[in-house]
């Protein structure tokens, strides 16, 4: 066969596959409608496909996305731009004020229109352009969508992707920080976080060297195959020269969380510092240089270098008595604790959304972010910690321990605490040094 010959076969063939999608599209298409609408699920249509004699007909998967089979509909897919609302997309399909208006007031408690935010995928879905689209689909992140029938301004509903998990586990020798040994390892940024919750800051992660090794077991989340994200972390292991530390999820009527060996909650009252992966600057110090006085000025608080909207946490559950600006605080909080403590938190760049004087927070909650506003060289956070109204050292205090949970619980945790250990301790550590040397020749210097 000559070559001209072959393309023309191939065009033909692409041709033949085409029809044959659309029809088979058309097909599908027809099906939905004789139901309700056009509206179908993945799962429904793929036994569709199975149940039609194809014949001739060459075997077309359907392109299907948010239940909807897409193949002859008319879709504008797209991103929230900034400043981009709802009536500004919808106006452009022929959407009139009145059902923008009832769509919005209908979704309030559903999914409010105005929680459309900026970067966030969207598509609109229209079965005939000459006149009003039908559908607008605005997904907030991966593990859901919403469908707004644009027909049916009453027709809101969210959907909910299935979710699949798988027990993963996770190791690592930490060679010069632990956020770069779990970037080395492969592992997430979300991971790191979440192991840190797990040990719950009884390490102090300010005190972590060379050759501390960490272990993990937790739940891996697929959406159609794809890595979507961490779900439970069931077991972390960290050790820290000879000190090891052990943190098993535990869950029954009476308590949730992590707990140690001996079936003490790893959760303290207070966090060790207010700020996530960042460095201590500069300590408590009653006779220290001040680096912008100039002059031995006390420091009576921890300074936490961090970049600039680092999210700052509250370090123990409490309420928030005072909110405001000082000449050298710059932006602060501060909180009260219990009739002992409080602690207080500056030079943020802004507040989080909704906390102000009176606010109740919880241990852990983002109540700002770091900034350099006041007397600060850079962004950080400087903590203050209150003891009786007198600011102490809060890295010298001995804070009250949390209540263990009661013996008649313990058998029950103890069985779950020897299948994690057991399984935690299986757990190989990842050589490092031979995968770095393995992906990257040995350098060797030219004599
Ligand atoms: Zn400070």
């Amino acid at each position: 066969m000559k070559k001209t010959d072959i393309k023309k076969l191939k065009r033909l063939l692409k041709k033949r596959f085409l029809y044959g999608s659309i029809i088979l599209a058309a097909i599908l298409v027809g099906f939905g409608l004789s139901q309700t609408s056009f509206l179908t699920n993945t799962t429904a249509s793929l036994q569709d496909t199975k149940q039609i004699k194809l014949g001739s007909l060459p075997i077309v998967q359907p392109t299907i996305k948010y239940g909807f089979v897409l193949d002859t509909l008319n879709v504008t897919e797209a991103n929230i731009e900034a400043n981009q609302f709802l009536a500004d997309i919808l106006l452009k399909h022929k959407i009139d004020y009145v059902t923008i208006d009832q769509i919005a007031k209908n979704s309030k408690d559903i999914y409010d229109v105005t929680k459309l935010r900026a970067g966030k995928p969207f598509m609109v879905i229209n079965q005939d352009t000459t006149t009003a689209a039908d559908y607008f689909i605005y997904e907030p992140n991966v593990y859901r969508y919403v469908i707004y029938n644009l027909k049916n301004p009453s027709d809101i509903k969210v959907v909910e992707r299935e979710v699949e998990t798988e027990v993963k586990t996770a190791s690592g020798t930490v060679e010069t920080s632990l956020w770069n040994t779990m970037v080395d390892n492969g592992l997430s940024y979300e991971l790191t976080a979440k192991m840190e919750d797990a040990l719950a800051w009884s390490i102090d992660f300010y005190h972590i060297a060379k050759g501390d090794q960490f272990k993990l077991i937790y739940d891996q989340e697929y959406i159609d195959g794809q890595k979507v994200g961490i779900g439970k972390v069931y077991a972390a292991y960290y050790k820290n020269f000879e000190n090891e530390y052990y943190a098993i999820h535990f869950e029954n009527e009476k308590h949730q969380g992590f707990f140690d060996e001996k079936g003490r909650p790893m959760k303290k009252a207070f966090l060790k510092s207010p700020v996530r992966f960042s460095r201590i600057s500069s300590r408590y110090n009653k006779r220290r240089f001040h680096p912008i006085l100039k002059r031995v000025k006390a420091h009576l608080g921890t300074d936490y270098a961090a970049p600039k909207g680092t999210p700052i946490l509250a370090v123990a559950d409490g309420v928030v008595s005072k909110r405001g600006y000082g000449k050298g605080n710059g932006n602060y909080i501060k909180i009260k604790h219990d009739d002992v403590h409080a602690t207080q938190y500056l030079h943020m760049s802004k507040f989080a959304k909704g906390v102000r004087k009176g606010t109740h927070v919880k241990q852990g909650q983002t109540i700002g972010y770091v900034g350099s506003t006041g007397l600060a060289t850079g962004p950080h956070v400087c903590f203050r910690f209150w003891k009786n109204g007198k600011q102490v050292d809060h890295l010298r205090q001995n804070l009250p321990p949390p209540d263990p949970m009661p013996e008649e619980d313990l058998p029950r945790y103890f069985e779950v605490r020897d299948v994690m250990v057991a399984k935690l301790d299986a757990i190989p550590y990842k050589e490092t040094k031979q995968l770095a040397d393995n992906s990257s020749p040995i350098k060797t210097k030219d004599p």
